[in-house]
Formats: structure tokens, C-alpha cells, sequence
């Protein structure tokens, strides 16, 4: 039979040590063997499953899982019972060997590496060779590997639990950053729109914005200007206050027809501006919701003026609403640039956005005018504190095709939201 490099046994080397990887690799491949090598246990997992070798050589001391423990994984996968897996380590301490069987390992082999004599041992294994250790010292072996095991366990557990609460930690100071930040812009910001407005409103300024047009654009600007901050200052504000579960909700029946007709309205000029169709579509209203106004008001706007934002000029967004027995659903559907599969949760998060943030414009409602990422944050905390379900449907994100988007807000109905708001330890 003659040996093509296909054929040739595959080799796995598992070795942190690239002085004896580059040794091993010499040796086994002048004996003929393809030789696979990896760096640490779990990549040593993940490329035992795709070069599917005939040997795999383990050393025992590595960065991650221990040889030993690799070893034990790789014997409940499939395919890798009965393969030859074969200690290549420094480790000679008595008791090791007898460890290293009790692991699943088939053989035991000590450093230095021995270039001449390496290729014959491997054979050895490949073809029938098993190590045999005495009964007595593997049950004693196999003892202390379970208790090394669970040691183990143990300090990786309490190593991942300290890390959850340094993580944790820093979580609450970047949340109370963000806040503190904002309040202490939020206090000069308000005497700067104050003093703009006076400014525009008074009689010397109305008559120079009158007279000169160059005057007329900075003013206008400069409101403008301030007019976007507050918005973004007051966005980090409720978003820190949602999210905490400091907003109280002011449940009452609403009229979502003329809700979403006001929603739409708010935005009449660049709907014009942008040659954009809106719809509002009610056919059976439904009569059971229970919400608080401005907040479901505020979730419509962020839906409007992102579909706004996302569809180009000339697009059709629509708006509808209607009611199964369990809930109130409300969806906002555009045909804009639609989302790609992989962003559909992430959306929701607070200070994502899928955009590239170096192009944005900042205004809500230019084509692709992005914000702080915010917007829908809110939103699903907002849904979330009425006990409702927020979600976005597209078929993935394209410029030219535009496959749109349809954004789905559901509200259990007045029973049920009662029902979840009277539950113990529900504060809203
Ligand atoms: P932003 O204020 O930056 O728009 P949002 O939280 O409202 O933040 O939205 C997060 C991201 O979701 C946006 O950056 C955008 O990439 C994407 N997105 C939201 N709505 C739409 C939509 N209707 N069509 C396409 N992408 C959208």
C-alpha cells in the first residue's frame, strides 16, 4: 500500500512549550506522521474534533485545563473512547503516572524529548500499546484526581464569582458616572437654554434677527444646538431612571388611535421634508389597553423617529395597532435599511448602535441621523416595566434592497397588567 499525504496518520500535539512543539513536529513528521498542534486545552479540544487524529500527545502542565482533564473531556466524546492518548511531560513525581491512567490516558512518557527514539514509541501506541498500572495504586490514583478535579472546580468557581462582583461593581460606578455626569451638565445646561430663550425673545434680538439673515441662522443654530443637548442630557437621565425602576407608571385607558396620530404629528414637518408616506392603520382599536400615556407615547416617538431615521427619503412607514384576548400590539413597520439578524437583541441595549457612529448627524430625523443608542433602550425598559414584550422583525440589513424593518410592542391587556403590577415585590 503506498502512503499518500492524506493517509499518513494525523498526530496532535497538545503543548504550550513551543520549543518542544517545534521538536516533536521535526521528529514525527521526518517518521511520516501529519502533525496538528495546539497551545492550550480547550483549543486542543476544539482542534481534536476537526483534524480527528490517530494519537494525540498530551502534556500535562498547561495554561488552561490540565492534560489530565483534557483528557477525561475527550474520552466522553465521540470517536475518541479507544484512541491512544499519550502523556508527553516533564512531570516523573511518583504517583503521576498512575494519575495520568486514571484520567483516561493511555500511555505515559517523560521529557527530555528523545528526537530518535519518539517515532518508535508512537507507533508503539498507534498500533496496540496500553500502559498497565497495578489495581490498587489506580483506585488510589483515581481518588486523588477526583479530589484534584473538585478542587479545582471549586477555586474556578470562586475565582468566576469574584470576578461577577468586581464586574458588578463597576457596572453600578459606570451607571452612577453616567448619571452624576449628566445632572452636573444638566444644571448650566438649563441656564443656557433660559438665557437663549430670553435672548431670542427679546425684542432687540427678534428685530436684528429681522434685519440680518447671517444673525437669524446663529441664533436659530445656537437654539437648535442646546435644544439636542438637553435631549441627549435628558435621555441618560431616564434611561438611568427606567432602568433602575424609579419611574412610576400612570396607568389609564388609552386612546392609542389618537396617540399614534399625535406621535406622527409631532413629526409632520420632516415627514414633508423627507417626502416620506406615513400611515397610521387602527382598524379594531384596541379597547382593553391600559398603559401609562406618555410613556407609551414616548416608545411610539423613539420607534417613529428611528424609522424616520433608517428609511431613506420617499419610504413608507406604517403604524398599526390592534388586540388579540392576551395582549395589545402595536407595531411600527418601515422600509428603510432593516437590521441585521445578529443586532436584533443587541438594539435594545443601552449605548449600541449599529450604525457607524463616526457618520452620524445627531438629528432625529436625517437619513441615518443617529443618537446616543438610547432611544430603544428606553424603550424596551419602558415595555418592560408595563410587563410587555418589545422586538424587532427584518430580514437583515442592506442599503440598496431595503428590506425594512417592523418593530413590535405588545402590552398584556388590562387583567393580566393589573395581575403583573400587583405582584409582591413589584414597585413601580
Ligand atoms: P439611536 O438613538 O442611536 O438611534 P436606538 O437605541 O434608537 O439608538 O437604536 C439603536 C440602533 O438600532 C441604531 O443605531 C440603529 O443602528 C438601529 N435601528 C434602530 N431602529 C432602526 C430601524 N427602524 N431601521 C434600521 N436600524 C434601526
Amino acid at each position: 500500500m503506498t502512503t499518500t499525504a492524506e493517509n499518513r496518520p494525523v498526530i496532535l500535539y497538545i503543548e504550550d512549550d513551543p520549543a518542544s512543539q517545534v521538536l516533536v513536529r521535526r521528529a514525527l513528521e521526518f517518521a511520516g506522521y501529519r502533525v496538528y498542534a495546539a497551545s492550550t486545552g480547550l483549543s486542543g479540544i476544539d482542534l481534536a474534533r476537526t483534524c480527528r487524529p490517530g494519537l494525540i500527545l498530551m502534556d500535562i502542565n498547561l495554561p488552561d485545563l490540565s492534560g489530565r482533564e483534557v483528557t477525561t473531556r475527550l474520552r466522553a466524546m465521540a470517536g475518541f473512547e479507544n484512541i491512544p492518548i499519550v502523556a508527553l511531560t516533564a512531570q516523573s513525581q511518583a504517583g503521576e503516572h498512575e494519575k495520568a491512567v486514571a484520567a483516561g490516558l493511555t500511555g505515559y512518557l517523560t521529557k527530555p524529548i528523545d528526537v530518535d527514539t519518539l517515532p518508535g514509541q508512537v507507533e508503539a501506541y498507534l498500533t496496540s500499546k496500553r500502559d498497565e498500572v497495578e489495581p490498587a495504586a489506580l483506585a488510589k490514583a483515581q481518588i486523588a484526581y477526583s479530589q484534584e478535579v473538585v478542587e479545582r472546580l471549586e477555586a474556578k468557581i470562586r475565582e468566576l464569582e469574584t470576578a461577577y462582583n468586581n464586574l458588578q461593581r463597576l457596572d453600578k460606578m459606570k451607571a452612577s458616572f453616567i448619571q452624576l455626569t449628566a445632572h452636573e451638565l444638566r444644571t448650566p445646561l438649563t441656564l443656557i437654554y433660559g438665557y437663549g430663550r430670553l435672548l431670542h425673545d427679546s425684542p432687540i434680538v427678534a428685530r436684528m434677527m429681522v434685519e440680518s439673515q447671517e444673525f437669524h441662522t446663529l441664533i436659530t443654530m445656537m437654539l437648535q444646538a442646546i435644544d439636542r443637548m438637553s435631549a441627549a442630557i435628558n435621555e441618560i437621565l431616564l434611561i438611568s431612571r427606567v432602568a433602575a425602576g424609579r419611574v412610576e407608571l400612570v396607568i389609564s385607558p388609552l386612546n392609542i388611535a389618537a396617540i399614534m396620530q399625535k406621535v406622527v404629528d409631532d413629526y409632520r414637518a420632516a415627514i414633508q421634508e423627507r417626502a416620506l408616506t406615513v400611515r397610521v392603520e387602527v382598524e379594531h382599536a384596541p379597547e382593553k389597553l391600559h398603559a401609562d400615556r406618555d410613556l407609551l407615547a414616548l416608545t411610539l416617538s423613539s420607534l417613529l423617529s428611528n424609522a424616520i431615521k433608517y428609511t431613506p427619503d420617499g419610504g413608507a412607514i406604517t403604524l398599526r395597532a390592534a388586540e388579540n384576548a392576551e395582549e395589545a400590539l402595536i407595531t411600527v413597520q418601515d422600509t428603510g435599511i432593516g437590521i441585521d439578524k445578529s443586532d436584533q437583541l443587541l438594539v435594545f441595549e443601552a449605548f449600541y448602535t449599529a450604525s457607524d457612529t463616526q457618520l452620524h448627524s445627531t438629528s432625529k430625523t436625517a437619513f441615518r441621523g443617529g443618537g446616543l443608542g438610547l432611544g430603544l433602550a428606553i424603550c424596551a425598559e419602558i415595555v418592560k416595566a408595563h410587563d410587555g414584550k418589545i422586538w424587532v422583525d427584518s430580514p437583515g440589513r442592506d442599503e440598496d434592497k431595503l428590506p425594512g424593518s417592523v418593530f413590535t410592542v405588545s402590552i398584556p391587556i388590562r387583567g393580566r397588567l393589573a395581575a403583573a403590577l400587583r405582584r409582591p415585590g413589584v414597585t413601580r
